[in-house]
């Protein structure tokens, strides 16, 4: 079987966790709730999507 002939350095290892982390989602506020939402997608807590209303949020709870 393939084997990696020696330990990578730390500095290599680093290198490559460097891209690792999670950023968050990008975020803009609803025009009608004024709740931060994800942009270019209908608004989850009012259903409202560029100022008018598209979809009814059914109460899930
Ligand atoms: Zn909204």
């Amino acid at each position: 079987m393939p084997h990696p002939k020696r330990r990578h350095s730390r500095g290599r290892r680093n290198r490559r966790r460097a891209h690792d982390s999670l950023r968050l989602p990008a975020m803009s506020i609803c025009t009608e709730c004024q709740r931060r939402i994800r942009p270019h997608v209908v608004c989850p807590h009012c259903g409202a999507y560029k100022g008018r209303k598209v979809l009814e949020v059914k109460d899930l709870a």
